[in-house]
């Protein structure tokens, strides 16, 4: 008798013992998925919401002074935060420049501090090779007053697009709907539209934009640099 007590107070200890241990897991793992909820929602909150600047250059894209593309002031309601992962993935777009060397030129102001650069700024001597910094299709190549020679790449997923500037040529070849990979040659550096010619270099921005929108239409500047050099 003794021994079959003993034997049911284990199995009703060790019951008890994995019940509360069962509830308690459970309510640790709601508690970390909250967090990890919170935290990934977090950012998007903190979104920095486009600024008078912004929506200046949207309406006067052609302004003397801008080398910024067509139209970049979307509210930043329609868009999400910058993704993490497309940053974590980004090369230098200038051969052989090192995160390094860089500097920070997207809160310099331009047009007399009507508007802010919101892009970098990567000197190079003329005819350096610009390389894709992420993955994407070429969207289009446009050349405008400001910008000269400029390239729109299109992520894969379609909402973020890399802005390349100033080029002195294309690569041979390069045409729009071609999918370019990470590093691939796109053409070299110059100072074609508004740069001058005695400080060639590649204008770069990166712009969050919805998978719907045109590659003119509306979008927010990302800052380069801490996805440059951050690795
Ligand atoms: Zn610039």
């Amino acid at each position: 008798m003794a021994l079959i007590d003993r034997i049911l107070t284990i199995i009703v200890t060790a019951t008890i013992t994995s019940a509360v241990w069962i509830v308690a897991g459970g309510s640790l793992i709601e508690n970390a998925s909250s967090v990890s909820q919170r935290e990934r929602t977090r950012p998007a909150e903190a979104a920095p919401s486009p600024n008078a600047a912004t929506a200046d250059r949207g309406a006067e894209p052609d302004t003397e002074g801008s080398d910024t593309p067509a139209g970049t002031a979307l509210d930043s309601s329609v868009t999400s935060v910058p993704d993490a992962r497309s940053g974590r993935e980004l090369v230098v777009p200038v051969l052989n420049v090192r995160p390094s060397e860089l500097t920070d030129t997207f809160s310099d102001s331009r047009a007399d501090g009507s508007r802010l650069h919101e892009a970098i700024d990567i000197m190079a001597p003329k005819g350096t090779s610009v390389v894709a910094a992420g993955p994407g299709e070429i969207e289009k190549l446009f050349e405008s007053d400001a910008g000269g020679l400029t390239i729109y790449v299109r992520s894969p997923d379609r909402r973020t697009i890399h802005y390349y500037a100033h080029l002195d040529e294309y690569a041979p070849g390069l045409k729009e709907g071609q999918r370019v990979r990470r590093g691939q040659r796109l053409g070299t550096v110059g100072s074609s539209g508004n740069a001058s010619e005695d400080a060639p270099h590649l204008h770069f921005a990166i712009l969050q934009t919805t998978e719907e929108a045109a590659w003119w239409e509306p979008a927010n500047a990302v800052n380069p640099y801490p996805l440059l050099t951050s690795r």
